[in-house]
């Protein structure tokens, strides 16, 4: 049978494995040295001073949203195009998520609808970095500044990305920012992912929260009195912590995201040259002011100019051998969502988009036929199925 080539992979190669194995062999497999070195080579990349890592980019999600001290009934502004978890962390925390339209050219929050859905119970904002790249990062922060909120980016596609100059996670803009090592993200530790900040104050947080709510620090201890076995658990925390085997393979892929991210901007340059012309096609926009990590490549099919749905398209490419996928379902379709009482029609551009995308595979490890079967199947389809043939 034809391989089919996938929309994403990830790319482990013998020093990864190397890695690995000698982790295992060492007198650590959970909470070892190769967790503070790998949070240390994030923070450090980012700009951060401070990161806490945790199982997945869901649970840096979760313990951001604690840290942020999100409760019962709080609002927390969350785009409609993303990844569920982005949204489900409010529900955790028994917040509100409520969704905000996206930007018709970024797919990224739509700051003047932002503004639009902030109430008095609105306590923070979760931005996503769509694609790798960055949202409007600084009008974002002089919002939600004016009105008190707090800011959490949600960089999982965006490890590496730059805006005005910055690495994402710097903290100019965002209170807390989280990334994802799970699989098909940009560098992986099989599931993983990270919070970075640098408040003192929210990290000490999220440090109890990634572990039961249990600290030893003899600052915090209420009991000074007992011995060295004592702890103490002051919140109700969870068990998120990230293996050193992980780490491992963490810190030996993070060697290779210059490389993996320099990859996908030369795929991605190929794919723009490609399609931008093209009729009824509309490609992704990346603004000046930011480099994009590139994690995902979206094309959108302007139904006016097909004469069959989307889902023709995407069947087309499937079969055609092509992996292609579509992120994202706007979050309030889920039927979770629905029974909650949210409605269609609350954000209308996310959910044209939603008619329109298909997202093409994107990887480091892709090879040139790979690229040049994509771009010749793309233009199988504008051949097939536009209106003008
Ligand atoms: C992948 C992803 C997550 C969740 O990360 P996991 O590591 O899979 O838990 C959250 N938000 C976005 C936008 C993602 O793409």
């Amino acid at each position: 049978m034809k391989r089919i080539i996938p929309y994403a992979t990830q790319w482990i190669d013998k020093e990864d494995i190397g890695a690995v194995t000698k982790a295992l062999k060492s007198d650590y497999l959970t909470q070892g040295p190769r967790v503070k070195e790998f949070e240390k080579r994030v923070a450090s990349l980012a700009g951060a001073k401070y990161a806490v890592a945790v199982n997945s980019g869901t649970s840096a999600l979760h313990i951001a949203c604690l840290a942020a001290g999100i409760g019962r009934n709080d609002e927390v502004i969350v785009p409609a195009i993303t990844f569920v978890a982005s949204a489900n962390c409010v529900l955790y925390c028994g917040g509100i998520p409520k969704f905000c339209d996206v930007r018709e050219d970024t797919i990224n929050i739509d700051v003047n609808d932002l503004k639009k859905k902030i109430t008095k119970k609105t306590k923070a904002v979760i931005s996503v970095d769509f694609a790798g790249c960055p949202a409007d990062l600084a009008e974002i922060k002089k919002i939600a500044g004016k009105k008190g909120l707090i800011v959490i980016e949600d960089a999982s596609h965006a490890l590496g990305a730059k805006y005005k100059g910055d690495y994402v996670g710097y903290g100019k803009y965002s209170d807390m920012t989280i990334f994802s090592f799970h699989a098909v993200k940009n560098i992986t530790t099989a599931e993983g992912g990270m919070v970075v900040t640098n408040n003192e104050r929210l990290y000490k947080k999220l440090l109890l929260f990634r572990s039961h709510g249990i600290t030893r620090d003899a600052d915090l201890l209420q009991n000074k009195n007992d011995g060295a076995w004592y702890y103490e658990m002051h919140v109700l925390g969870y068990n998120y912590r990230l293996t050193d085997i992980q780490c491992a393979l963490g810190i030996s892929q993070l060697k290779k995201l210059g490389n993996f991210n320099a990859r996908r901007r030369e795929i991605v340059t190929e794919y723009d040259k490609a399609f931008q012309k093209l009729p009824g096609i509309k490609v992704l926009h990346r603004s000046k002011d930011v480099e994009s990590a590139n994690h995902l490549y979206v094309l959108r099919f302007d139904s006016k100019y097909f004469k069959c749905p989307r889902k023709d398209i995407f069947e087309f490419y499937r079969k055609a051998g092509i992996g292609v996928n579509v992120h994202y379902i706007p979050v309030y379709y889920h039927p979770f969502y629905k029974k909650l009482g949210y409605r269609r029609g609350l954000c209308p551009v996310s959910e044209k988009y939603y008619e329109e995308a298909i997202t093409l595979p994107l990887y480091p490890k892709m090879t040139k036929t790979q690229i040049t079967r994509v771009i010749a199947v793309t233009k199988e389809v504008l051949a097939k199925f536009s209106k003008n043939n």
